[in-house]
């Protein structure tokens, strides 16, 4: 009386150690979807921002300011996880990601600034408010545009952020 085209049933309890196992074994292994991506880069930024730019971003933008990006998974590129970003005005942007290495995740947050050639645009990784604010007074000069630089002409493509 076997019917083959029946799946086995499970015999364990629902309640059994190995069920909580098996469970754990498929969130280990769920992929977020490009919304939750979304949703979760945007918190992921608005956290950040509340922590260590409280005093200057924090005061003008808030999770509403952000928008979420899923990852890109191109075939034969570098991956891109998930990030977010949020519109300063004047051609500026804010970007946000997360760079995960053996040490775990370390937030990336870039000000994305107009090059003065009207190419391109560079990105200026910012360590800290002190920084960021360092950065703005030297924009000031330029009214927000980047010094394009003839020796580093990469404003015409899009970089990754530099190395940790
Ligand atoms: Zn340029």
């Amino acid at each position: 009386m076997t019917d083959t085209l029946n799946p086995p049933v499970r015999p364990y309890a629902d309640d059994s150690p190995l069920a909580y196992l098996m469970d754990l074994a498929d969130q280990a292994h769920y992929v977020p979807t490009d919304d939750e991506q979304r949703e979760d880069a945007v918190t992921t930024a608005a956290h950040h921002i509340y922590d260590a730019y409280h005093s200057t971003i924090g005061q003008v933008l808030d999770a509403g300011d952000w928008r979420g990006y899923p990852a890109l998974r191109p075939s034969g590129f570098p991956e891109f996880e998930p990030s977010a970003v949020a519109w300063l005005d004047g051609g500026l942007w804010l970007h946000h990601t997360l760079r995960t290495d053996i040490n775990g995740a370390v937030d990336v947050l870039a000000l994305v600034v107009p090059c003065t050639c009207g190419q391109g645009y560079t990105d200026i990784v910012l360590d800290t408010e002190d920084d960021l604010l360092e950065i703005l007074a030297d924009l000031r000069a330029t009214n927000g545009r980047s010094p394009h630089d003839a020796s580093h002409p990469d404003c015409h493509s899009v970089r990754s952020v530099r190395a940790l």
